[in-house]
């Protein structure tokens, strides 16, 4: 009964994304803006602050020449921040400008203008995303110590009894691996960490779409599993090489993600439903908590006070989901376990 109800929840969520998901930064295609940065990249002065990351001395520049001589890495570290230091003061600068003009807050780079706290570009982030880190690793740990030391193991191959204890633990690599450069990303925002924020992103996303197929579908058997995993695998594979290695489209990645993540709460749904699993109502209530946080992607509105955003609030709201997914997932093992237990006897 419930489960009819989420097709249809989830379709007017994919229309809205496909609506409403794709970003065009005005403010970096404002000329002014433009100028700015070019100017302090060369002079190192943003009206009068200067970025001690842009001046380079003539000892920096006599190592530089010489053409056996690679391009010393604190150099490019400097030049890193440099290019990062001027896109951040302009655009604060070009925010102020605007703002007495009565405009509102534009996107820079697709993304909204930050206040930073000391190095921490988009601190509430940074700081959510850490917390999410931490709930993934507690919510793996419980799970690892009740498969292999709380539940009973099979008494020959002494192996879990649950079918999924593998791909959960590589769920719970991929979870932990991805909040971690989310959490490096939203500290400090360069080309190198976007784009590994961006596919481990995408790495946990198209893990977890097999994972939630071969679980919803039952699939146990090794070359099943394999037939299943395969074209997922072959596809978030070339858009991961497309991201890093083609073009960074904020727009199309949005669609990849959002077709992935709806894909995978309506097969978690409807299965619940159709299975009347036990635990079926936590599940629920991640796939609705997810649903309804999808929607301040949408809504997307510009930070508070500079510093918390609708992406914010999203990586808030996938704390608590965390530690009810993780705690469905046990849920899970130890229905399964019990059956299984039962079976054998
Ligand atoms: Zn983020």
């Amino acid at each position: 009964m419930t489960g009819q109800l989420f097709p249809l929840l989830l379709l007017l969520l994919v229309l809205g994304f496909l609506v409403g998901g794709l970003h065009a930064s005005a403010g970096d295609a404002d000329p002014i803006y433009r100028t700015c940065v070019e100017q302090c990249e060369k002079t190192g002065n943003v009206g009068d602050m200067s970025i001690p990351h842009c001046l380079f001395s003539s000892s920096d520049e006599a190592v530089n020449n010489t053409w056996y001589m690679q391009e010393p890495l604190y150099l490019q570290w400097k030049q890193l921040n440099c290019k990062s230091d001027c896109c951040y003061h302009c655009m604060i600068q070009r925010e102020s400008e605007r703002e007495a003009l009565g405009l509102n807050p534009v996107k820079y780079h697709g993304k909204w203008p930050f206040k930073r706290i000391f190095v921490f570009q988009e601190p509430a982030s940074a700081a959510l995303s850490a917390f999410n880190l931490m709930m993934h690793f507690v919510g793996w740990l419980s799970f690892f110590v009740l498969v292999n030391y709380k539940l009973p193991l099979r008494p020959h191959s002494k192996r879990t009894y649950y079918e999924y204890t593998g791909l959960w633990h590589i769920y719970g690599l991929l979870s932990m691996n991805a909040w971690f450069w989310s959490t490096i990303f939203h500290t400090r925002d360069f080309e190198m960490t976007e784009k590994l924020d961006y596919s481990s992103a995408v790495a946990l996303l198209g893990y977890s779409l097999i994972l939630s197929l071969l679980r919803t579908f039952d699939v146990k058997d090794e070359a099943t599993r394999v037939m299943f995993a395969a074209p997922i695998l072959a596809f978030v594979t070339t858009h991961i090489l497309f991201l890093n290695f083609y073009q960074l489209d904020y727009g199309w990645n949005m669609k990849v993600c959002v077709v992935m993540g709806i894909i995978q709460l309506l097969a978690w749904a409807i299965w619940a439903g159709m299975k009347r699993h036990p635990h079926r109502f936590k599940l629920w209530t991640v796939v609705f908590g997810v649903a309804i946080a999808m929607l301040l992607e949408i809504y997307d509105f510009s930070p508070y006070g500079g510093y918390v955003d609708a992406h914010a609030l999203w990586h808030a709201t996938t704390i608590p989901l965390t530690y009810l997914w993780w705690s469905f997932i046990k849920s899970d093992a130890e229905y399964r376990t019990a059956m299984l237990v039962k079976k054998a006897k």
